[in-house]
């Protein structure tokens, strides 16, 4: 696994827009149906908004229904980090970056095959690269 980052909490307020820190940092999320990559489709690798680390592929994207972007696992476990929420008055499970502790959204056992996982991200907590883009 890539080190870990860690970064002030004014290191990231600077670094991030308003709308990232308050899902990435704060555990936010943006409403459905309104954030970048809910409906997209185009091949390539999602990256931590926050750090570049490589999270999801998207050859494990699917249709959720839900209006956040969906995978069902992400390119290596060790890459995400799970904890339980009990916020809301429900009891989920929360995912981050493991290696920058950014908020991405949380995990269900209602996805498809062949994981059975739905990986409920915010787009805002991803940055999407094309396959053939220039590594950066
Ligand atoms: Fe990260």
């Amino acid at each position: 696994m890539a080190e870990k980052m860690t970064k002030t909490e004014e290191e990231w307020r600077r670094e991030l827009t308003p709308e990232q820190y308050a899902v990435c940092r704060q555990k936010g999320t943006e409403r459905a149906f309104t954030g970048a990559y809910w409906n997209t489709k185009e091949p390539g690798v999602y990256l931590c908004a926050c750090c570049g680390e490589e999270l999801f592929a998207s050859e494990t994207k699917f249709d959720s229904g839900s209006g956040w972007p969906s995978f069902y696992e992400p390119i290596e476990a060790e890459r995400i980090a799970a904890e339980a929420d009990r916020s809301f008055g429900m009891v989920r499970t929360e995912v981050m970056c493991s290696r920058c502790g950014a908020h991405l959204g949380h995990v269900f056992p209602d996805g498809p095959q062949p994981t059975g996982q739905r990986y409920c991200i915010n787009s805002v907590s991803l940055r999407h690269r094309a396959h053939d883009a220039k590594t950066d």
